[in-house]
């Protein structure tokens, strides 16, 4: 302070005074000096806020002084004219406080920074709410914030307002409610997931942590904030936004006699519909907390998705003695019997991978598996010592040991196990012997 020479060496005039004064033999010298004490206290009453000795009393470099500092400083005279040591050193002390006009920015009542001036308050302010006006497609109907805040103008010690905090750094503290900081810097193939897990943090707290930054568009290099806020101010808007929605389309059922219980086939497939909405959204700190739709307009019907239920009773799950084709369509691409010095034990038909493959006859599944060369394999005894065995699938349906109806669908068909392509290998056999299938199913 520049005037902290002046104020030494009062102060230690009025300390030797008092230290001396204790000493009764010289008592009488003591009270002189009292007296010339209080003449110089009396005179720098008459100019109180101006000089001292001569020479001026200046307040800190680039602030004003309090107005009411002369009234401050003026001495309570006591009955008797003179004024009690504890009182001088009091008076003392209270020229000496230098305080200076801030502006606070007060947050429910607790001052969280101060500033020299106005602008500087109002541009902290300017600067909390900017991260959360950056959507260029929201319209920003309202903008507050949800505490009681505002600029006051106050009085403070000049050793208070030393302490305070560089602009950026009361930013930083007010938006994060800590001074810690934690960046990462992102890397080829990250993304907040890929962050949230290397940090073990939540990865809507990552998005919490970067307001104003768009995790869809995060740049190898950018750094992001790996600091959970706990903002000691909420923001609050009110935004307007217009955008496009799908509409879910719903599902029917059609009963049919055409397909057996429990047997269902899409009919018709379903479409999303779209509309155009405008709505409301009030957010804060940029996470919304209340949507409401203000108009609707529906650009495209959605199409309701028909799916056909059988009703008929499905056949007895026991051999009728003869075989049908396990598939519907398909061509033969290789007979029973011998084939490049091997026997082969089947027939392959030739179809697209995901067709239906349909128990030859009723039965009860003895194997659902996986089988060697055969990939995923199912294979069926129909009674009187006659099995058949559906080969290559990729999806099987039916488990060991159901009992299934004749052209009930077992399994999709696939290109697993040793398959040159996707087809479906049927063997048929008698007393646990491969018979030509040629005989029983026509292709
Ligand atoms: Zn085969």
């Amino acid at each position: 302070m520049a005037n902290s020479g002046n104020s030494g060496s009062l102060k230690n005039i009025i300390e030797k005074f008092i230290r001396q004064f204790k000493d009764s033999r010289q008592a009488k010298i003591f009270i002189f000096l009292g007296t010339i004490g209080v003449f110089f206290l009396t005179l720098l009453l008459a100019f109180p806020n101006k000089s001292y000795n001569n020479r001026p009393i200046r307040p800190v470099k680039g602030v004003q002084l309090e107005k009411s500092f002369s009234n401050r400083a003026g001495f309570q005279k006591r009955e008797d004219g003179l004024k009690s040591i504890a009182n001088i050193k009091e008076d003392v002390e209270e020229i000496l406080k230098v305080r200076i006009p801030v502006y606070a920015l007060n947050v429910n009542g607790k001052d969280l920074a101060v500033f020299k001036t106005k602008d500087e308050a109002s541009n902290l302010l300017d600067d909390i709410v900017k991260p959360f006006t950056q959507d260029e497609e929201a319209k920003i109907e309202e903008i507050g914030f949800k505490e009681n805040t505002k600029i006051v103008k106050k009085l403070v010690g000049a050793e208070k307002f030393a302490e305070n905090l560089e602009y950026g750094e009361i930013l930083d503290y007010i938006t994060k409610g800590t001074k810690e900081t934690k960046i990462h810097k992102m890397q080829k193939g990250e993304n907040y997931w890929v962050i949230a897990q290397k940090y073990k943090i939540n990865p809507d707290d990552l998005i919490k942590a970067n307001p104003g930054v768009k995790p869809e568009t995060l740049q190898i290099g950018q750094e992001i904030s790996l600091v959970v806020p706990k903002p000691l101010i909420t923001v609050v808007t009110k935004e307007i936004m217009e955008y496009n929605e799908e509409i879910a389309y719903e599902t029917k059922y059609e009963e049919t006699e055409v397909l057996y219980k429990g047997e269902v086939r899409v009919k018709m497939a379903g479409e999303k519909g779209e509309r155009e909405v405008k709505a409301k959204i009030n957010k804060e700190n940029g996470i919304e907390i209340e949507r409401s739709i203000l108009e609707e307009k529906i650009i495209a019907e959605p199409t309701t998705k028909v799916v056909l239920k059988g009703t008929k009773n499905p056949p007895p799950k026991i051999g009728t003695g003869k075989l049908a084709k396990p598939t519907s369509r398909g061509i033969l691409t290789s007979p029973f019997g011998w084939r490049w010095g091997r026997r082969h034990s089947g027939i392959d038909i030739g179809i697209p991978t995901g067709t239906d493959v349909k128990a030859a006859d009723g039965g009860k599944v003895i194997f659902s598996g996986t089988k060697g060369g055969y990939g995923k394999c199912i294979i069926i005894d129909h009674g009187g010592n006659v099995n058949t065995l559906y080969a290559h699938n990729s999806e099987l349906l039916v488990k060991k040991g159901t009992k299934v109806f004749k052209g009930q669908i077992i399994a999709k068909s696939g290109n697993t196990g040793v398959s040159t392509g996707p087809h479906l290998h049927f063997e048929v056999r008698k007393n646990n012997t491969p018979v030509n299938p040629a005989k029983y199913v026509k292709y």
